[in-house]
């Protein structure tokens, strides 16, 4: 089986208009910032809320200081109006079983109804080191690919002949032929009636669909997938506090440290202030002394 590549992508993110934002106000903006990035959108939201313009404190005068001011408040509401997104390839179903559990993220996932599995496959790092375990989880995805196929071969058949007409007098399905064009008994040679071409074709669609979305139930948790990924700051921040953990699974806490490197890139003023550490197996975890734990 083909082992799939972790890929975490930021594909958009949230733009400011900060020059009408300015425009409607008495703000102006340190110059050290980016002032079309959400962190700006931050500090302009969390000043709106008490109209306080002017900078007299140093030590908010700045975005990246008036960021650690509301994180050290716990003014995390604000953190809502940034947004990023991302593309998720190279995960398993476990994971995003896992993922969807943040009821403040938005999910565009692969469908297995429309688009067959069996792909590819995400083996759990410390199965794929060992030769044995290595060897019994490949035998398994083998059995299951095969199993998978099998399925949709026979469930297709058997969809395919509940829709086909049957001749009322030998009672053998009839045959799509093409002149003249319609359903035939090979063995009568009458005509039957039946569904159009444009209705066989949609029949055929529908089929698929019907065969994968039952034969689906024995694709394992390893399976691939897919999806897109919208969350606003204070949503990331909870993900990485849960999910950059000791204590969560390997491969969400892979993903949830790979979102954190993309946003600390992305907005530093917003994650800056996360600290990697890494583990005695050479894993990483990520902590914030402003995590919002619930
Ligand atoms: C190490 C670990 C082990 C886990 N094990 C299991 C397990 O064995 N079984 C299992 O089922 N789950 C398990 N989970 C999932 C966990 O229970 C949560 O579903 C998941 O972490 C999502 O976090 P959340 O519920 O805090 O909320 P999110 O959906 O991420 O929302 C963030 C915050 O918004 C607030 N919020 C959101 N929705 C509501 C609401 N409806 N009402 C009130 N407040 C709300 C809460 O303050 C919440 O913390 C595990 C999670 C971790 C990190």
């Amino acid at each position: 089986m083909d082992t799939a590549t972790l890929s975490v992508r930021p594909i958009a993110w949230t733009h400011f208009d900060a020059m009408y934002a300015q425009a409607l106000t008495s703000w102006t903006l340190d110059k050290d910032t980016d002032w079309t990035d959400g962190a700006a959108l931050v500090e302009f939201a969390g000043r709106a809320c008490y109209q306080s313009w002017t900078k007299p404190n140093p030590a908010t005068a700045t975005n990246a200081g008036y960021i650690a001011h509301l994180l050290d408040v716990g003014h995390y509401s604000v953190l809502e109006h940034g947004t990023v997104t991302f593309y998720l390839t190279g995960v398993s179903r476990s994971f995003t079983h896992e993922l969807v559990r943040h009821r403040h993220l938005s999910f565009s996932q692969l469908s297995q109804r429309y688009v067959a599995g069996a792909g590819q496959v995400v083996e759990p790092a410390i199965i794929a080191e060992d030769p044995y375990l290595h060897a019994v989880f490949n035998e398994a995805m083998q059995g299951i690919n095969r199993a998978y196929g099998e399925l949709l071969h026979a469930l297709d058949r058997k969809l395919e002949a509940a829709e086909t007409p049957r001749c009322p007098e030998c009672g053998d399905p009839a045959q799509w032929v093409q002149d003249p064009t319609g359903w035939e008994c090979q063995r009568c040679r009458r005509m039957l009636p039946g569904p159009s071409k444009w209705e066989v074709q949609r029949s055929r669609t529908s089929r698929r669909k019907q065969a994968r979305q039952a034969a689906r139930a024995v694709l394992p948790n390893a399976a691939e997938t897919r999806l897109v990924v919208t969350g606003n700051y204070r949503a990331w921040r909870h993900l990485i506090d849960m999910r950059a953990s000791e204590h969560a699974d390997v491969e969400i806490r892979q993903v949830a440290m790979a979102i954190l490197r993309e946003l600390s890139r992305m907005v530093p003023a917003v994650f800056g202030d996360y600290v990697i550490r890494e583990l005695g197996d050479g894993t990483e975890v990520a902590e914030s002394p402003h995590a919002e734990r619930s």
